[in-house]
């Protein structure tokens, strides 16, 4: 798995790259996780036990272009996106056809499906601002959904674990390439300091004290001296605290001996942004 992961560690898995509705239905028909970017992701050494199902094929491919009354005034662009498209390319595709409404996520290394299962986004914007509609596929069926009709929120899409987001339809504003280039700068510039080793992003979520207070979950790691902190082949980045960092060759070993001593010298409970598989 530490091919498929931003952060390159996690051991031996069955993964199945599925091309259409059929393969995705024959490798849904075993215990199965879905795999998209890998960018939120801390896998075992130990590898997995369940299939892990990829989407390639028709799931990885994108109709924008297909419709020409794109973005009249009185109709916004609309157009069909996989679900294993990656984010970074689909952005820079909307940028250049200059239709807006996703440059918020810029620098979200996900896929389009696990940006919208987590409704991925920073404070310029989020997965759901470009969202019409989305085809899920669960062991149930397949069915499209409309963001009206999911409890989606901050950092959730609401959509149960193991349903996939096969497509989206975006909802797109027409604009310029330069105005588009220009928010995607804007947050683009907001990550300055962030580094750029592999990494799974954020370990924690910013914690909140009783009386509403948010803290700065990387300000309490740096507070606690744990800037450059390292076990193993892994370190807590000496450019953002709440990063850690694989600095080649790092087991998931080394990851969790960090964050338990993250958790072990803060003295807030902190809760964890990545997922841990299993
Ligand atoms: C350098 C860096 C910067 C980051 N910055 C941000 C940021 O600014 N804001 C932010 O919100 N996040 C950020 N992240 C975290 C991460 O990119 C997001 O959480 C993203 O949504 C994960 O998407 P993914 O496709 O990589 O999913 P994965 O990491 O592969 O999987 C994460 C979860 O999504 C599920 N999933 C994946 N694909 C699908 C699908 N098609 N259908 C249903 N479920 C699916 C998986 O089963 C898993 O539960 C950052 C990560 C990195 C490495």
């Amino acid at each position: 798995m530490s091919r498929f992961t931003t952060l390159g560690v996690g051991g031996e898995a069955e993964v199945w790259t599925v091309a259409s509705h059929a393969q995705l239905r024959e490798a849904m028909s075993a215990p199965y996780r879905i795999l998209g970017g890998g960018s939120n992701l801390v896998v075992a050494d130990e590898g997995l036990s369940e299939r892990v199902i990829r989407l390639g094929g028709e799931f990885a491919q994108s109709e924008l272009e297909a419709d020409p009354a794109l973005g009249t005034p009185e109709q916004p662009v609309t157009g069909w996106v996989g679900g294993g498209v990656p984010l970074p390319g689909l952005l820079r595709k909307l940028q250049k056809m200059g239709l807006s409404s996703l440059e918020g996520t810029v620098g979200i290394p996900a896929q389009l499906g696990g940006a919208i299962w987590m409704n991925a986004g920073t404070r310029f914007g989020e997965a759901f601002d470009g969202l019409h509609s989305l085809e899920i596929v669960s062991p149930e069926g397949r069915l499209v959904v409309t963001p009206t009709e999911l409890p989606w929120s901050y950092r959730s899409s609401g959509i149960p674990r193991n349903h996939i987001v096969t497509r989206a339809r975006l909802k797109l504003r027409r604009s310029t390439p330069e105005a588009v280039q220009e928010r995607m700068d804007a947050a683009d510039t907001a990550r300055r300091g962030q580094p750029k080793n592999r990494t799974p992003g954020c370990a924690f979520k910013n914690p909140t004290l009783p009386g509403g207070e948010r803290l700065g979950a990387g300000k309490l790691i740096d507070e606690a001296g744990l800037k450059g902190a390292r076990i193993g082949h892994a370190m807590i980045s000496p450019e953002h605290a709440n990063f850690i960092v694989n600095l080649g060759g790092a087991s998931a070993a080394d990851v969790h001996a960090l964050l338990s001593l993250i958790r072990d010298r803060v003295g807030i409970e902190l809760e964890l942004e990545y997922e841990l598989w299993p």
